[in-house]
């Protein structure tokens, strides 16, 4: 038997845990045995079932120890491949415009001006929606609203979309759920009444970059008019009719001390609304993804937040085989404005880049093999065929494995810094321990 390439060892509490990203499987041990078993993974586990017959036993049992034969990077393809060539699901996305009220500097996308869908691309959709609706035997339709802004042209270009998703989930028995990722400055009570008319419950992911200043210099309407508070009521407004919000924040090094006050701007909810509600998720501004220890202050800010009994999410705890991107899946499409059909929603929009069109029957056509080199494009980077946290990372997303696909060059979305690997191992075990 050998010791599996997803164990870690570190110091925990005094004593020692032995973690496996791929089981999720976690024990301690006292300093002693840990002496036991290092001397064991130098010289080989049958050592160990020599010297401590009982102890081995037990790590055989527990799955720490694996069959010598046993290829573990091929568990996880399995386990990958089963989450994302799963076609009960379809998950669809629409750009209803590249246009944007804001102007973030982080942004990555290319601000199109006066971008809408056009009564025909709105047809196209509608029969690509009736299509997808009647695949037998799917269960679970999803929709996806983003941008641009997609609440720029709600009620003209959105509203048709949505009336042909819900009435075509209904007739087929799914279950209409929508999700807007937007910047919510544009919410008002005619947004909600219309959900209300059709009994449907959206979710939202709204942006705030920090609290009321350092949100306000990075998302203003006009040099003197911020975001802040008219965002503030406007999540207010969702929560209190039962709507759920994840409130993205943004961080960089320098906004992210002070954010857990924004929830003290709740304090006038009911603390039950807010806590079934209200959460926050933390993501660092990838242009300022330093190795510094920001992370210190983050983790500061998310207890204090989470001592509210608010949940506070961030990027310390991934679980990307189990739930992968949607890019990852091939039941998945995002249709910009214009008809183009893109897979990953953070990388430019541009025609050049797109992978596919809806034609004019209403299907999608992928162009140059685009999707099949995508549901074939992970597993090809070496370090993360040794890595430990594989089970966890998986290897980076689909956009990531394209991207280095035709480079000489590795990669890992941690640098390849242990310690920051070894802190999501901590985190791990925290959240199935619960200390
Ligand atoms: S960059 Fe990766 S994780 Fe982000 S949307 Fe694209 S595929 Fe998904
Ligand atoms: S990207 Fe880095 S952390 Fe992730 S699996 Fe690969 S080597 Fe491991």
């Amino acid at each position: 038997m050998k010791f599996s390439q997803f164990n870690a060892v570190i110091p925990y509490s005094e004593k020692f845990a032995v973690y496996n990203s791929f089981t999720q499987r976690v024990i301690f041990i006292d300093p002693t045995l840990k002496e036991v078993l290092d001397a064991a993974i130098h010289e080989g586990m049958d050592e160990l079932a020599k010297v401590h017959p009982t102890f081995h036993q037990y790590l055989s049992d527990q799955e720490f120890l694996v069959e010598d034969h046993v290829n573990e990077i091929h568990k996880v393809k399995d386990r990958v491949r089963m989450v994302d060539e799963n076609i009960d699901s379809f998950l669809l996305t629409i750009n209803p415009s590249m246009n944007c009220n804001f102007k973030c500097w982080y942004c990555y996308e290319t601000h199109v001006k006066g971008s809408r869908l056009n009564n025909d691309i709105i047809a196209r959709i509608n029969t690509f929606i009736f299509r997808t609706a009647n695949i037998k035997g799917l269960k679970n339709f999803n929709l996806s609203l983003f941008g641009g802004e997609p609440l720029l042209y709600f009620e003209k270009d959105v509203i048709p979309v949505l009336d042909q998703y819900i009435s075509q989930c209904r007739q087929h028995g799914l279950k209409p759920v929508i999700h807007f990722t937007t910047n919510g400055y544009l919410i008002d009570q005619a947004f909600v009444d219309y959900f209300k008319g059709k009994d449907v419950v959206p979710g939202f992911q709204i942006t705030l970059d920090g609290y009321r200043e350092k949100h306000d210099e990075v998302r203003y309407v006009s040099a003197n008019k911020g975001s802040y508070f008219k965002i503030i009521e406007n999540i207010k407004l969702l929560i209190r009719n039962a709507f759920p919000v994840q409130i993205r924040i943004n961080y960089t090094e320098k906004n992210v001390d002070g954010s857990h006050l924004i929830v003290n701007e709740f304090s006038d909810i009911a603390p039950s609304i807010i806590q079934k509600y209200l959460r926050f998720n933390y993501h660092r501004v990838w242009q300022d993804g330093k190795h510094d220890n920001t992370y210190l202050l983050l983790e500061e800010n998310v207890r204090k937040v989470e001592e509210t009994g608010v949940t506070a999410l961030t990027h310390e705890s991934p679980n990307h085989v189990y739930e992968s991107c949607y890019a990852d899946k091939r039941n998945s499409a995002v249709i910009n404005f214009n008809g183009d059909v893109f897979k990953c929603t953070a990388r430019d929009f541009t025609q050049v880049k797109r992978e596919g069109y809806l034609d004019n029957e209403g299907d999608i056509v992928w162009e140059n093999n685009s999707l099949q080199r995508r549901m074939n494009a992970k597993f090809k980077n070496k370090p993360c065929l040794s890595c430990r946290i594989m089970p966890l990372c998986n290897g980076g997303c689909s956009q990531l494995a394209i991207e280095f696909m035709e480079s000489v060059d590795d990669y890992c979305v941690y640098s390849g810094n242990e310690n920051e690997k070894m802190r999501i191992v901590k985190n791990k075990i925290k959240e199935i321990v619960g200390v």
